[in-house]
């Protein structure tokens, strides 16, 4: 059934009127416009979502109705598509997970939000500091038969595997991930310039949580910041919460990399959208703090486990924090997770034959902030705010 959404789009600044069923049909701009409308854009994409609102997304024995709870609050802040993101366990955990999504994916009216997998881990770093929270006994080498048990589960919807490229299998296994369309990132990594520089030619294109899941103290050059700064061929994500990296360092990444090149990402994990207290982030025990901070709650191991963004913050944060424009941070929250992620039928933005994935939002203009007013999801209707 054809629909019809008016709004401001950010691209041009120009109020236009969408018409949609599940796909957008048509942008026309109306002829008499109402004065006070809000933004319309196409829906963000996040491509880490570890879990949100009270979920753990790698926990296999999560219940459908868990599983559609927490995806409806992530359309609640405009997500309308995402990468569930399974981090280094047991092979029988993350493929219990990953099958688990994948028969809620199918069976729930909400499911088709769960766009793909992102596998962060096992193949990352063994060592302390870059293996951030990830638990050291999960660890293992990139191995391509695993790869295949993943992708069988998933029902070929694993899209992008973050590893680390100091291990001596990395580039073959690359080269066979890329082969088939994934999207392989470095993630988590102690790998040298040379190691980098090999993992980018055997097909790597995306440096995950660029800044993060790094060691407290790097030697000042070379250090493997630089080098996936330096390094053209790979685009980056970031965490723009406030607490992972500060202003001075997403100036210089976005610098760097350029708008084009740089996604948002929220990694949120099972505490996001809920209360201060203890949650699971897969088989390690997290707090989240009364600041927003999300932590391990080891005393012995110290450090970042994932965050509590919600996305539309997250684009407020890059214009308060980063100083973009609207259009760059929507950009980055929108065109760039579906160009870089490989998401289809979202590359063109808000224009005739994309899905008619939508995000209805204002924001204030003295402290950034959106309030999203209403989420689309392939034409449906899945959240109206108050
Ligand atoms: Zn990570």
């Amino acid at each position: 059934m054809a629909q019809k959404c008016i709004g401001r789009d950010v691209a041009s600044g120009a109020v236009v009127a969408v018409e949609f069923d599940s796909v957008i049909n048509a942008v026309d701009h109306p002829l008499a416009p109402p004065a006070d409308v809000p933004y319309v854009a196409p829906g963000w994409i996040d491509i880490q979502v570890n879990g949100f609102a009270g979920l753990d997304f790698n926990a296999p024995q999560a219940s459908q109705q868990q599983v559609a709870e927490a995806i409806r609050a992530l359309f609640a802040t405009g997500v309308t598509r995402f990468y569930p993101t399974i981090v280094t366990n047991s092979p029988e955990v993350m493929l219990g997970a990953v099958r688990n999504l994948t028969a809620a994916r199918t069976s729930l009216p909400e499911g088709p939000a769960i766009e793909g997998f992102h596998m962060e881990g096992p193949h990352i770093t063994p060592g302390d500091g870059a293996r951030g929270a990830h638990p050291k006994r999960w660890v293992r080498p990139p191995d391509v038969e695993e790869y295949k048990r993943w992708q069988d589960a998933a029902q070929g919807l694993i899209k992008l595997v973050t590893l680390s490229p100091e291990w001596p299998e990395a580039p073959a296994y690359i080269q066979a991930l890329v082969r088939e369309g994934v999207v392989v990132a470095i993630g988590h990594t102690h790998a040298n310039s040379g190691q980098i520089k090999a993992a980018v030619d055997a097909g790597a294109t995306l440096a995950t949580h660029l800044g993060n899941g790094s060691d407290q103290m790097l030697p000042r050059h070379p250090n493997y910041i630089w080098d996936q700064l330096a390094e053209d061929r790979l685009s980056a994500s970031f965490i723009v919460d406030g607490i992972h990296l500060p202003p001075a360092f997403l100036k210089v990444a976005f610098r760097a990399k350029g708008v084009e090149h740089s996604v948002l990402i929220t990694d949120a994990v099972q505490p996001a959208g809920c209360p201060p207290g203890i949650y699971m982030l897969g088989e390690m025990e997290v707090e989240l703090l009364p600041t927003g901070v999300v932590q391990l709650t080891d005393p012995g191991r110290q450090g970042l486990a994932g965050s509590a963004l919600l996305m539309h913050v997250g684009v407020g944060n890059l214009m308060r924090l980063a100083g973009l424009s609207l259009i760059e941070a929507v950009t980055m929250a929108t065109r760039n997770p579906a160009r870089i992620g490989r998401v289809a039928g979202r590359q063109r933005g808000l224009a005739a034959g994309d899905r008619a994935d939508l995000v209805v939002f204002r924001v204030d203009e003295a402290t950034k902030k959106l309030t999203i007013e209403q989420t689309y999801m392939g034409g449906n209707l899945v959240y109206q705010g108050a």
